[in-house]
């Protein structure tokens, strides 16, 4: 909450030539509509917007939230601009300065610290880092960061213990997972009540299909999205998955 007055503040300090182009911006913004899945909380609903592999959108309230925006600001068009960014990891399928430098505006962007201490100045002033398995919040909504990384012997040095975070939202009522790039880690395992997974899925970088139908069948989320699965077999955890956790198939590549 007092991100947004600093926000204002920061605004009214800002030359004239800069505050039309942040008011045509915001302008811009405001027309955009959010499409994708609605899931509804007790405090109004989520949407979910794939965008591209392990990017993605959540709209919450007048949230918008950008996880992992990579791949220009030409795929951003149309959408409306981000209120929050979260960055999983620095891997660039998920971390792209370019995009951040054209996108992000005042948005405040959490991360790892390994991705903060890559930020460049204009970013780090928006920017904070988080530890596994520390809480905070983002624009008043709860965040924890989750474990992120490989557990098989010859993947370890993809995604190293401690590096990267998954981010569990709390979006009202409801839990909103989103791994980042794992294999199922003790932390993603123990879980409770998460509404809304996204897993990532393919080799040898995250998880085997197999691997997320196991991890899934054990955290048992509502509704569970693989993402980030290149020509993965998804159909393999379409026939294992349990009775408790809907499948969602999206397209994660429309733009292949
Ligand atoms: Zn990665
Ligand atoms: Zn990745």
């Amino acid at each position: 909450m007092t991100r947004r007055r600093d926000v204002i503040l920061g605004m009214a300090a800002l030359p004239v030539a800069t505050l039309a182009t942040a008011h045509l911006q915001l302008a811009w913004a405001q027309g955009a509509v959010l499409e994708g899945d609605v899931i509804s909380t007790d405090d109004g609903d989520i949407v979910v917007h794939p965008v591209d592999h392990a990017s993605l959108l959540l709209g919450f309230g007048s949230e918008i939230i950008y996880v992992d925006p990579v791949g220009g600001a030409a795929l951003y068009e149309g959408l409306p601009a981000p209120t929050a960014i979260l960055i999983t990891h620095g891997h660039g399928d998920h971390f792209d300065i370019p995009t951040l430098e054209a996108i992000a505006g005042n948005a405040p962007i959490l991360t790892s610290q390994e991705v903060f201490d890559k930020l460049p100045e204009g970013l780090k002033a928006n920017a904070s880092a988080i530890v596994n398995g520390d809480d905070t919040s983002l624009n008043g909504l709860p965040v924890r960061a989750i474990a992120a990384h490989n557990v098989t012997a010859d993947r370890m040095q993809y995604h190293p213990v401690g590096t990267g975070n998954g981010y569990v939202l709390t979006l009202g009522d409801k839990q909103v997972y989103v791994a980042g790039d794992t294999e199922p880690t003790e932390e993603m395992l123990a879980l409770k009540n998460i509404e809304i997974a996204f897993l990532p899925v393919n080799l040898p970088y995250t998880m085997t299909p197999d691997q997320a139908v196991e991890a899934l069948n054990v955290f048992k989320p509502r509704i569970a999205y693989p993402y980030h699965y290149g020509d993965s077999d998804l159909s393999i955890i379409e026939k294992r998955i349990g009775p408790d956790t809907e499948l969602r198939l999206r397209n994660w590549y429309p733009n292949a």
